[in-house]
């Protein structure tokens, strides 16, 4: 008969809840790559999305057209080849744009190099997610500066 020993370790009929859980979800393996996505440092949107690319799952254009959407499977940046996971992170001229990946580093070494400052002068230190946020704000603000001077040129 049924015995409580907290929730999730009740048992009915010799089985636990955490253990048919368990058994209907399957053996897992432990992945490398889990500690580095799962970073409290890491904003919850960016490690979903992180995620979503460690199982090959973004719904680019090239796997939607795999599951019989009506879409071309192009990259939508450069439309130059089917935009796969591999295609938009590492080989579409789009993201390999040297300009982009530096201006992102040196965005972060600037607010990491402020908050510095700040923590030294104001005793005021930002937790990590507010300091990615205003990481993203800066190139936010950078590329809309970049889009309006390239069409009034
Ligand atoms: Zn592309």
């Amino acid at each position: 008969m049924a015995t409580t020993r907290g929730y999730g370790g009740a048992k009915y009929f010799g089985y636990t809840l955490v253990g048919c859980y368990e058994w209907l979800r399957g053996a897992r393996t432990k992945v490398d790559w889990h500690k580095a996505i799962w970073d409290s440092w890491i904003l919850p949107k960016h490690r979903f999305m992180g995620w979503l690319i460690a199982h090959k799952s973004l719904h680019t254009n090239s796997r939607l057209k795999g599951f019989g959407l009506n879409v071309d499977g192009m990259c939508f940046l450069c439309g130059q080849a089917d935009e796969t996971q591999e295609h938009l992170f590492f080989e579409c001229a789009f993201s390999r744009r040297r300009k982009v990946k530096n201006a992102m580093v040196l965005s972060a070494m600037y607010h990491v190099w402020q908050q510095r400052n700040k923590s030294r002068i104001e005793q005021l230190v930002l937790r990590p997610s507010r300091i990615a946020l205003l990481i993203n704000d800066a190139m936010k603000r950078r590329v809309k500066e970049r889009d309006k001077r390239k069409l009034n040129t």
